[in-house]
């Protein structure tokens, strides 16, 4: 068997953002030499997510919109995380709800992906070094 374990480096210029990786997902498959087999994502932080849709601007602004009357940040005192020192409780309920990690199909080498899938990054405490996990296994 086959198997490549990389971790991506982000570091968003926004708190909230969310970025396709796709294409550097796909480079590691290629880099992996696995022609079929599957593709673990997942960030290695409590307050991102990865999850698979659809790369249009609209929708992306959307979903920032939408999280943020879901879990809405301020003010930060309505959150009992936040008596801790942090002002991030409502970034771990975000990542909650777009879920932790996604798992891709790999076949003759490639991502099988549908027509408009792509993987994003989603960041809901951003402005630092981030990591993500990529683990692909195959043959
Ligand atoms: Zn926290």
């Amino acid at each position: 068997m086959k198997h490549l374990t990389e971790y991506l480096w982000i570091n968003t210029p926004e708190r909230y953002q969310m970025v396709d990786i796709t294409n550097e997902v796909q480079e590691l498959v290629k880099k992996s030499g696995v022609k079929e087999g599957l593709c673990l994502v997942n960030p290695m932080h409590i307050t991102a997510s990865v999850f698979i849709n659809d790369h249009e601007s609209g929708l992306l602004q959307d979903w920032l919109v939408w999280l943020e009357k879901l879990a809405p940040h301020a003010p930060i005192s309505q959150y009992k995380h936040n008596l801790t020192g942090e002002n991030n409780a409502d970034a771990h309920l975000k990542r909650t709800i777009m879920g932790r990690e996604t798992t891709v199909a790999v076949t003759g080498g490639k991502l099988d992906l549908g027509t408009w899938e792509r993987i994003f990054y989603g960041e809901f405490d951003g402005q630092r070094r981030k990591r993500i996990l990529v683990k692909i296994i195959g043959e």
